[in-house]
This record gives C-alpha cells, sequence and structure tokens, in this order.
C-alpha cells in the first residue's frame, strides 16, 4: 500500500480545512514544541519516513544525535534496571521542527498521521483551543485500512525485530539505525 494511499483521508480533510481558510498559516508551530507535542508512531509510519530519509541522504549521524538529544533532554526512555528501557508518552520539541512559521520539512507522504489530523479550526486563533486531532478523521483512516497495517505492522515487526507497537517518534526511528548498513529494502 502506498504511504500516500494510507493518509489521503487525512490529506483531503487537511485540504477541505484549508479551503475553509482554517489552516497554519501565521502559526509558529505551538503543536511540533514540547508545548503540546507527543507523537507517538506505529511501525509503518517510523518505517516510511526511515525510507525516505535514506532516500534522501538524510538518515545519518547528524540526525542520529538529533534524535538522542531528543530522547535524553525530554526522558523518552526509562531504564527498568535489568537493561531493557520502556517508553513513554511525553510531551517533546520534534527534532524535525525548523521553529518558524509551517516549520516541518517532512513532505505529507510521510508525516505521522496523528500530524496530519492536528490541525486549526479558527481562522485567527492559532494553537490553544482551537487546535486539535479530529479523531473521527482519525479513527475513518484507521478503519478504512485496520486489516491490511496490521499485518504490515506484524512483518516489520519480524523484519526489523521491532518489540513495540507505538512508540514516541525519535525513539522509533533510532530503532532503524540498526540496519542502515544491512539494510536491503
Ligand atoms: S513530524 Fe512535522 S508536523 Fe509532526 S511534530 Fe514533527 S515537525 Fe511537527
Ligand atoms: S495546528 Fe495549530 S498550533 Fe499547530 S501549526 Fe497549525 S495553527 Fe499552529
Amino acid at each position: 500500500m502506498g504511504s500516500n494511499q494510507r493518509r489521503q483521508i487525512l490529506i483531503d480533510r487537511m485540504q477541505e480545512l484549508d479551503k475553509s481558510g482554517l489552516n497554519c498559516r501565521d502559526c509558529q508551530g505551538t503543536c511540533c514544541t514540547y508545548e503540546a507535542n507527543s507523537m507517538m508512531v506505529t511501525p509503518v509510519e517510523a518505517f516510511e519516513l526511515y525510507s525516505f530519509l535514506k532516500n534522501q541522504g538524510q538518515f545519518d549521524q547528524e540526525l542520529k544525535t538529533r534524535l538522542e538529544e531528543t530522547v535524553r533532554t525530554y526522558r523518552l526512555d526509562q531504564s527498568l534496571g535489568n537493561g531493557k528501557k520502556s517508553f513513554l508518552r511525553r510531551t517533546y520539541t520534534c527534532p524535525f521542527f525548523n521553529h518558524k512559521e509551517l516549520g516541518c520539512p517532512l513532505p505529507v507522504e510521510v508525516k505521522p498521521f496523528g500530524c496530519l489530523a492536528f490541525n486549526a479550526h479558527h481562522e485567527k486563533e492559532k494553537a490553544g483551543e482551537f487546535c486539535f486531532s479530529e479523531k473521527e478523521t482519525l479513527e475513518k483512516r484507521e478503519e478504512a485500512f485496520a486489516a491490511a497495517e496490521a499485518l504490515e505492522n506484524e512483518n516489520l515487526k519480524k523484519k526489523y525485530s521491532l518489540y513495540w507497537d507505538k512508540i514516541p517518534l525519535p525513539v522509533a526511528l533510532l530503532d532503524f539505525f540498526k540496519f542502515t548498513d544491512a539494510d536491503q529494502e
């Protein structure tokens, strides 16, 4: 299944809101910072972003350092004391955020589902109570692709030895650095 196809419902809704004047222009991107962002992703979302970054030549040491810094700064993982870690939903400034208006450099085709569903719902008032994630739109997307995606997630978990279903974006991407040399995709 194409990354575009599984996101189309969310992209259509975003464009619909934009036509009504509801968009992210003139906003500094509060929802991508520690003030509001706690994005978690599934294996499918992480893999699509990993593949994109790798193709762009951006899955490199600089990114790794940035991801590690984010995990450390916002304590997105927690040691369980036996060499294992658990991963927590906590707010963090996204390592991809450019700290300016329309500050996400990622194309819609590989953005996490939650990022696409989180939109402005007021023409002038940005952030705060007027920006939110539309649960119905996310559910509609999920229902449409549930069976196929469940299988894809399971296959990716096996292939890449991923022991999680949904974790913070920076932690998920770091897992793919294990495969940068050996990956045949
Ligand atoms: S992926 Fe993009 S839209 Fe999502 S939190 Fe990060 S910078 Fe923001
Ligand atoms: S969803 Fe809201 S907080 Fe996020 S960039 Fe758009 S206007 Fe700003």
